[in-house]
């Protein structure tokens, strides 16, 4: 399972934001600020009392154990004798459609008792307030395919710390599309965006409703989505103060004292070997070496080194590796900031390529854009571009200084909603 810190009065970061996030969803209100106060310190020690845990008001392994159906957003209950489904869902505090969703394999008009039914609750399960870091990104793809039966959860690989590269899939249809997000480790706020759109649609789907005004069943007999949410999970663990300790972020920490002008470890785009795994792919990598040593990235840094050779970087050999053993229509990379989308690789220009562009451009209000000359070559949409000819997309969601702050989440959601949405369709 997920790798807990233990917390304590003074405790910082990510883990004591998701702390706070389990501790407001189990019913024991606090401010998600990431700091462990004396606000914290209660709702803790009163969570515990009322889980029967030692009151001492330090988050170990028991308390976590006790949180952690709030972080996946369900819970697994064995059924007694004399149980209803109603019963159940009201007891629980969850709905008997979820119920159905979640057990779709379970008679549940004849409970057996001594089966063990997932009994998800009512809230929505991706955080959408709080950094998003591995951690969460275990629980949340652990907590969809729970309540999802139909979604499928597996990896495309490890990074370099050996995290598990999640991808999910949604859809039975023909036509196979692939968005992925955080190649860069500071523009990690771009996996809630993919990872809510995922759970809106599988919410849609389950009820027969509809995301962006188009019907789910509709997107779901029409293609098949698969999501790669977080391609450098290390890298957005450094980013966002996860990883504060031991030989790999040491290492981190001394690449980036080459490079004084880049804040640490907010400005870390890179894997933490310090290689840019959206500059690995093997389309122009040449000349991306050129321009970015003449930039000064010869070495490992914090971005934009391109690394000894395309696809040295586990990560992005994970991502191209998948690419070849699927048959993807159409890519998007998510990335962050500038709400602009780029389409082009060169003078490769696929069928409809400009036609989708002008679409997203439309239902976003992002601008169609020309790549910069420093930026063409390497990365994922160019790769998959030249290889296929087909239209992959860069699209840079938000605006501001990364790491956006996930204050600018539900612009960003509700900016990119109608993209997400429609390229899961043909024009
Ligand atoms: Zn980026």
């Amino acid at each position: 399972m997920a790798d807990f810190k233990i917390l304590r009065l003074g405790s910082r970061g990510p883990q004591t934001e998701l702390l706070q996030l389990g501790l407001t969803r189990a019913g024991f209100d606090t401010r998600a600020d990431g700091i462990f106060g004396n606000n914290t310190l209660n709702s803790l020690t009163a969570f515990q009392r009322a889980h029967d845990l030692d009151a001492d008001g330090i988050a170990g392994a028991l308390t976590w154990n006790a949180l952690t159906p709030y972080l996946t957003g369900y819970t697994v209950y064995t059924v007694r004798r004399g149980d209803s489904l109603y019963k159940i869902a009201s007891q629980l505090g969850t709905s008997i459609f979820a119920l159905k969703t979640a057990n779709p394999k379970v008679d549940i008009y004849n409970l057996t008792v001594g089966s063990r039914l997932i009994v998800p609750f009512t809230y929505n399960i991706v955080p959408t307030t709080i950094s998003f870091t591995s951690t969460v990104l275990e629980l949340v793809m652990t907590g969809l395919a729970a309540r999802y039966p139909f979604i499928s959860v597996g990896s495309a690989g490890r990074s370099v710390m050996g995290k598990e590269l999640y991808y999910l899939k949604i859809g039975s249809g023909a036509r196979q599309v692939f968005y992925n997000a955080s190649h860069h480790g500071n523009e990690w706020i771009t996996t809630p965006l993919l990872l809510s759109f995922a759970e809106e649609y599988a919410a849609a789907l389950s009820s027969g409703g509809t995301v962006f005004g188009i019907s789910a069943a509709r997107l779901y007999n029409t293609s098949t989505l698969y999501i790669m949410p977080m391609v450098n999970p290390d890298g957005v663990d450094l980013a966002t103060g996860e990883l504060d300790s031991g030989r790999f972020f040491e290492n981190a920490k001394r690449i980036s004292e080459n490079y004084p002008n880049i804040p640490f470890p907010s400005g870390w785009k890179a894997n933490i070997d310090g290689i840019d795994p959206n500059l690995q792919y093997p389309a122009g990598w040449d000349n991306a070496r050129e321009i970015k040593f003449s930039q000064g990235y010869v070495s490992p840094a914090p971005r934009d080194y391109v690394g000894t050779a395309p696809l040295e970087a586990p990560e992005s050999r994970a991502v191209y590796d998948f690419t070849l053993q699927h048959d993807f229509a159409l890519t998007i990379s998510y990335h962050t900031q500038g709400e602009v989308i780029f389409w082009q690789y060169l003078d490769f220009e696929p069928e409809n390529a400009l036609e989708y562009a002008q679409q997203f451009s439309r239902l976003s209000g992002y601008e169609v854009a020309d790549v910069p000359y420093e930026s063409s070559f390497a990365g994922y949409k160019d790769w998959f571009i030249s290889e296929f000819f087909r239209p992959g997309y860069t699209i840079e969601a938000g605006i501001g200084i990364n790491p956006l702050p996930i204050s600018q989440f539900d612009k960003i959601r509700a900016d990119n909603l109608g993209i997400i949405t429609t390229a899961l369709l043909p024009l």
